[in-house]
């Protein structure tokens, strides 16, 4: 056990029932080397990097020690997996603990990769390394374009290999989240438990993330409520982005409104809603245009869960619960129209602007065009060079958005203004992500990942050396595919 400035843990998780929770001591690895470490974070962690980035820090980074007094844990939960119903729970997780930033957030901090658990049934516990680079790239980027994400900490090299398809390099990555409470925890405790752990989770999850509504008639209908209305802010941002999730099992929703668990998950190229990555997913069940979908499906999960706390009689509760839930796909929509009127520079809301931004999208499927690069066509008027701008259907849909835009007070500065900082430069493509990874990999290299990292941190800067890193793949990559950790 080791002191370190810094570290201010507290473990409100290890007081709920005991059913939420394993304890369990740490899974020592041999060779611990830091290979990826968020200076910026750590300091709004309140954490000093000098001394984690030593070896006493990156042992606790690698889960060879723990800070002093915290109680590691790996949680307890259960979730929907491509539809089928299954316990689940932290197979290869250490929870360390929650810390107590400066600014008086509370953030969990959670080794993956970190060794075997009372859940992990026939897996390893452990991940390879370029999966975790993976998580570590793309959560910053989606944090980069403003998204609701976990963040990454470190990435530590274990010094051991694990056995995949092939034997590769392990890693631990250090996640750090508003909380890592699941759909799938109040699915395991409606299933597993008895209605007062679902309380005592219901209460814990109300406290944690939605303390303005402890004193409310209701507080368990609020909270599905506000997990709807997190939700539905989220899958927009998500949508507007061009981001796909890929295992959006309920066990991979989280509560806080946080995207969490990146396995498969990529940015899409082309506009297309059927456009999939994922290696598991043959049937597209988490193909972009599904998602929004999907995420209403795994809120119903968890709207069943919170059922016996509801209401007195079954009936009712059901009837609030369905109540609720219509109100998501209108949030969504809301959310999801009015970023896409930003991105097409637009302040104010007409009626017609829904057919506006679908027709744009139609032309972009049928027109096979890229979608972050539309619309960075649109904001910088460069037009030329690009057969889709130059077919009749365009050229008619941007004389409609042109007199769209001068029917709102607006200058034309304001409007560029609004889409320079609504339509991002770059994006964390594939074939960009897999260059770092296999440099980082293959060669030991991570120059590569670190100028992605940089790049992606700021995508709105709209910067020369942006440029490369917006091509889309060249037409000889062929299919890229993603693969879970
Ligand atoms: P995920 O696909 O990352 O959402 O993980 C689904 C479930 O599989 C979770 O319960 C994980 O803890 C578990 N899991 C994934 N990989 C491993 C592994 N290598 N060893 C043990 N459990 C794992
Ligand atoms: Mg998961
Ligand atoms: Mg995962």
């Amino acid at each position: 056990e080791l002191t370190h400035t810094g570290w201010q843990l507290d473990n409100s998780y290890s007081r709920l029932p005991e059913i939420f929770f394993s304890r369990f001591s740490v899974n020592p690895v041999p060779a611990p080397k830091l290979v990826m470490f968020n200076e910026q974070l750590a300091a709004t962690l309140g954490l000093d990097s000098e001394e984690l980035t030593s070896e006493d820090g990156i042992a606790i980074l690698a889960g060879n020690a723990v800070p002093k007094g915290t109680i590691p844990l790996a949680q307890a939960y259960a979730g929907h997996q491509f539809g089928h119903f299954t316990m689940l729970g932290d197979g290869r997780a250490l929870l360390i603990g929650e810390q107590l930033t400066p600014t008086g957030k509370r953030l969990d901090i959670q080794l993956k990769g970190s060794g075997r658990t009372p859940y992990s049934r026939g897996g390893d516990g452990r991940a390879a390394l370029k999966p975790m680079l993976r998580e570590y790239l793309i959560s910053e980027a989606m944090h980069g374009l403003g998204i609701p994400t976990t963040r990454s900490l470190a990435v530590v090299e274990t010094g051991e290999t694990v056995r995949r398809e092939t034997i590769l390099p392990g890693a631990i990555m250090t996640r750090i989240a508003d909380s890592h409470l699941r759909v799938g925890t109040f699915q395991y405790a409606a299933r597993f438990g008895s209605t007062e752990d679902v309380k005592a989770l219901a209460d814990y999850a109300l406290e944690r993330h939605f303390p303005h509504i402890q004193d409310v008639p209701n507080r368990y209908l609020a909270l599905f409520q506000e997990v709807i209305k997190r939700q539905a802010a989220l899958l927009a941002k998500w949508q507007v982005a061009g981001f796909i999730h890929g295992v959006m099992n309920t066990d991979n929703m989280a509560i806080s409104g946080e995207t969490i668990d990146y396995g498969p998950c990529a940015f899409m190229n082309s506009y297309d809603p059927k456009t999939v990555f994922s290696s598991i997913d043959a049937q597209g069940r988490y193909a972009y245009g599904n998602q929004p979908m999907i995420a209403g499906w795994n809120l119903a999960r968890f709207g069943e869960s919170l059922l016996p706390l509801l209401h007195d009689i079954p009936g009712e509760a059901v009837e609030m619960a369905q109540r609720q839930l219509s109100n998501y796909i209108e949030l969504f929509e809301s959310h999801w129209l009015n970023g896409m009127r930003r991105k097409l520079g637009l302040f104010n809301e007409e009626a017609t602007d829904k057919i506006l931004v679908e027709e744009l999208l139609n032309l972009m499927h049928a027109n096979v065009a890229d979608y972050t690069n539309t619309f960075r066509a649109l904001t910088f008027d460069k037009l030329q060079g690009n057969n889709f701008f130059t077919t009749p259907e365009f050229s008619e849909w941007h004389r409609s958005w042109q007199t769209r835009l001068h029917r709102q007070e607006e200058s034309i500065e304001a409007i560029q203004q609004l889409m320079r900082d609504s339509n991002p430069a770059v994006i964390a493509r594939n074939h960009r992500v897999e260059e770092a990874l296999e440099a980082a990999e293959a060669r030991g290299d991570y120059r590569v990942l670190h100028q992605l990292l940089a790049v992606l941190a700021n995508p709105y800067a709209h910067s020369p050396e942006q440029e490369i890193y917006a091509q889309p793949p060249g037409p000889t990559s062929g299919l890229y595919q993603t693969f879970c950790g």
